[in-house]
């Protein structure tokens, strides 16, 4: 049999960090069995879906690179086909027609609830046996049997017992026609061929439920696996309050999507000690048996960590698109300056983020049109001229390479009896207007000689400023 998941978002909001991890998981086991990822929205709720939140799940799954194969199907396109199967349940005799009033289970959930009773629908209409339609509105209610148990055999929580007794007759179908939650997803996943439901635990309740419908319609329930929840630093379920917690707020903080991909996973499941996975370590060792039941916390630092780790040793080639995006969106012009492969493998020491090292590398493609007053007081002080000019004479006629860049900055700084990190330190705030870049060399490198020759100009004439206000 052919593994079939899916991914069932509700587009209410952004992608939370929470429901990516389910992504992740549904698309992992999926892929691991060769087998097939659905995409479905489950958008039914027409009052809290929005097309933005739609566009919102696509984009991130696109920007995890969650490849689905089949969908995205939409709920509210499947009207028909639930409106069908509504019918179905009724002919069968395991649905039935409720005319009960609003007021009428009012009363009776006022009265359970005085009688410290848990409130349930009472099967009034099941036990009034409605054949005919009638004028009067209706809801339609699914026959939950009324004896045994429903045995769910979770593969991270294990095996859950829920008695019948406990569910009462679940509306599938309001007055309006339109099918609830529990029944959709109940069809689609029927219809779909799902083979394995992977998602929060806070659906293990509608388990049961899903799972007598399904059989009612003479279907086989899936397998579950049901997903504990992440927290925050402060063990309280993982909000806004705690920091971003939407995938995309990642994005635009910088983080690479294998580094958030990379720490989702390790939330609530472990391989030994192994911190690091390639996409293709997870797919070969990722296993219901090593989900943690117990909740995960979600710490913020780790990620950042992963993330640099991921900018300094993943292949600088793959991450350049995702700088690319950082550096568009700061208005780099990218022809300006070296090639961002180059640029990653200089910057990724310096950089926790594509973010960070987007703004710690604008002098490379900006022009550098003032000094900073400050850092120039500071660096660019006139006994430097000399030094500067010398360094220019000799750069016009260097190849320019980071051995051949290094020699001469030895050689003038021998000449002048500089330490050579006494000249680096002026020399990086002439080329780069501050005191932070990669290495001295690799710094002019990548600026190129022409940059570098007319910043130095620029230089000395700042530092021969100071010397005439000096004298
Ligand atoms: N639409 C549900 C949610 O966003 C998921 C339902 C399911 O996976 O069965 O929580």
């Amino acid at each position: 049999m052919s593994i079939r998941t899916r991914f069932a978002p509700s587009p209410t909001g952004s992608l939370h960090i929470g429901s990516a991890r389910t992504a992740l998981y549904c698309w992992l086991f999926a892929k691991k069995h060769q087998g097939t990822f659905i995409l479905r929205i489950e958008d039914t709720d027409l009052e809290r879906s929005t097309p933005q939140s739609v566009q919102a799940i696509l984009d991130a799954m696109q920007w995890l690179e969650l490849d689905y194969q089949e969908g995205p199907f939409y709920q509210t396109q499947r009207f028909d086909r639930y409106q069908q199967v509504v019918q179905q349940l009724l002919d069968s005799g395991h649905a039935y027609r409720c005319y009960c009033s609003k007021e009428r289970l009012e009363k009776l959930r006022e009265t359970q609830l005085a009688n410290k009773q848990k409130p349930r629908y009472d099967n009034h209409c099941r036990n009034a046996g409605h054949l005919e339609k009638t004028d009067q509105p209706f809801v339609v209610r699914f026959c939950n049997p009324l004896i045994g148990s429903v045995n769910v055999e979770d593969q991270v929580y294990g095996t859950l017992h829920f008695k019948n007794q406990e569910l009462d007759d679940l509306i599938i179908a309001r007055s309006d026609h339109s099918p609830t939650y529990n029944f959709t997803v109940v069809v689609d996943d029927m219809d779909m061929q799902i083979t394995h439901v992977i998602r929060g635990d806070d659906h293990i309740n509608n388990t049961p439920r899903q799972i007598n419908i399904l059989e009612a319609l003479g279907a086989t329930p899936p397998i579950y696996a049901h997903l504990p929840m992440i927290l925050g630093s402060d063990g309280k379920r993982l909000s806004k309050r705690h920091g971003a917690v939407d995938v995309m707020q990642y994005k635009d903080q910088g983080y690479l999507p294998d580094a958030l991909l990379n720490y989702l996973v390790r939330l609530g499941w472990s391989h030994g000690d192994q911190e690091i996975f390639s996409r293709d370590e997870m797919m070969t060792h990722f296993s219901f048996t090593s989900v943690n039941r117990s909740p995960a916390a979600f710490n913020p630092e780790k990620l950042l960590w992963l993330n640099q780790h991921y900018l300094k040793t993943e292949n600088p080639a793959q991450i350049a698109p995702h700088l690319t995006w950082h550096m568009e969106k700061l208005q780099l012009p990218l022809d300006q300056g070296p090639a961002l492969t180059e640029l990653i493998t200089a910057q990724a020491e310096r950089a926790k983020t594509l973010l960070e090292m987007a703004e710690k590398s604008t002098f490379f493609y900006q022009p550098l049109n003032a000094y900073d007053p400050t850092v120039t007081q500071k660096h660019l002080t006139p006994e430097l001229a000399p030094i500067f000019i010398a360094l220019s004479n000799l750069f016009k006629i260097t190849d320019w390479d980071k051995e051949n860049i290094h020699a001469v900055i030895q050689q003038v700084a021998q000449a002048h009896q500089y330490a050579l990190g006494k000249i680096a330190q002026p020399l990086r705030v002439a080329v780069t207007g501050n005191t932070v870049s990669p290495p001295i060399d690799v710094t002019l490198m990548l600026l190129g000689k022409e940059k570098v020759l007319q910043r130095l100009e620029k230089a000395i004439d700042v530092c021969m400023a100071g010397n005439l206000a000096s004298n």
